[in-house]
């Protein structure tokens, strides 16, 4: 347990220090660009899934800004005269060019950090699963479920079904007298329960039986109420059952 903690900490660290390289190397690249380098530092950190990073690469840089040698007031810079004044801006774009080394290393270290948080999620993520199994398998998952619940009819197919199912039928006049389940189980195990005024009767394995299974319920006292559960492990199949007479 404390291997998984140690990794998906490790997980968590890495993608910190991706936030906090990308911060600087925005803010620095920014900056440099005369751009707001507070506000572009604070989308690229804070919009999730670097969408950030993306809006800053088509927008942000496109919005590039310099200062006018002529008048010193910032104008654009992708456009050859200043706004301000109208003087030719040829050559400080050149200059701009040149001045602009940016580091890229926080950049590296950042996509670095990412690659690595996802190996150590994906570890973490593996290793929890190996040792604690009963962690996914205890919720109660059902995964393309089909299930038909009509008077006196239950039928359920799954590609995944693992947890729990139930479904309370009465006895009355003798009625119904018997329960017939059938099931085919490709993978997994689905186990039939079967409860008498919230007593569990007995159970049955479904993995093993051949055509119809008939559960006799004659022997129930008037006005039981019988609650039949389904239980399942991991399984993939079909279970059919009927009390109709
Ligand atoms: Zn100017």
């Amino acid at each position: 347990m404390w291997i998984i903690i140690g990794l998906a900490g490790t997980a968590l660290l890495l993608f910190l220090i991706t936030l906090i390289c990308l911060g600087i190397w925005t803010y620095r690249d920014a900056k440099l660009r005369g751009l707001e380098a507070g506000m572009w530092t604070a989308i690229v950190v804070l919009v999730p899934n670097f969408i950030g990073l993306l809006l800053y690469f088509l927008i942000g840089r496109k919005q590039q800004q310099t200062l006018c040698p002529s008048c010193g007031r910032k104008t654009e810079q992708s456009k050859p005269y200043c706004s301000n004044c109208g003087a030719s801006m040829a050559q400080v774009v050149q200059s701009l060019v040149a001045s602009k080394n940016n580091s890229k290393k926080p950049l590296i270290i950042s996509l670095i950090c990412v690659v690595m948080t996802f190996i150590f999620m994906f570890v973490a993520f593996f290793a929890s699963m190996y040792a604690q199994p009963e962690m996914f398998s205890s919720k109660s998952i059902t995964i393309g479920q089909i299930q038909t619940m009509k008077p006196g009819v239950w039928k359920m197919s799954f590609w995944y079904f693992d947890g729990e199912k139930s479904r309370a039928i009465e006895i009355r006049d003798g009625n119904p007298s018997a329960l017939n389940v059938s099931a085919e189980i490709e993978k997994g195990k689905v186990e039939l329960g079967l409860a008498v005024d919230g007593k569990e009767e007995k159970r049955i394995s479904l993995n093993n039986i051949d055509s119809t299974y008939v559960w006799d319920l004659s022997g129930y006292p008037e006005n039981s109420r019988v609650v039949l559960r389904l239980y399942g492990d991991a399984a993939k199949g079909k279970v059919n059952m009927n009390w109709k007479d």
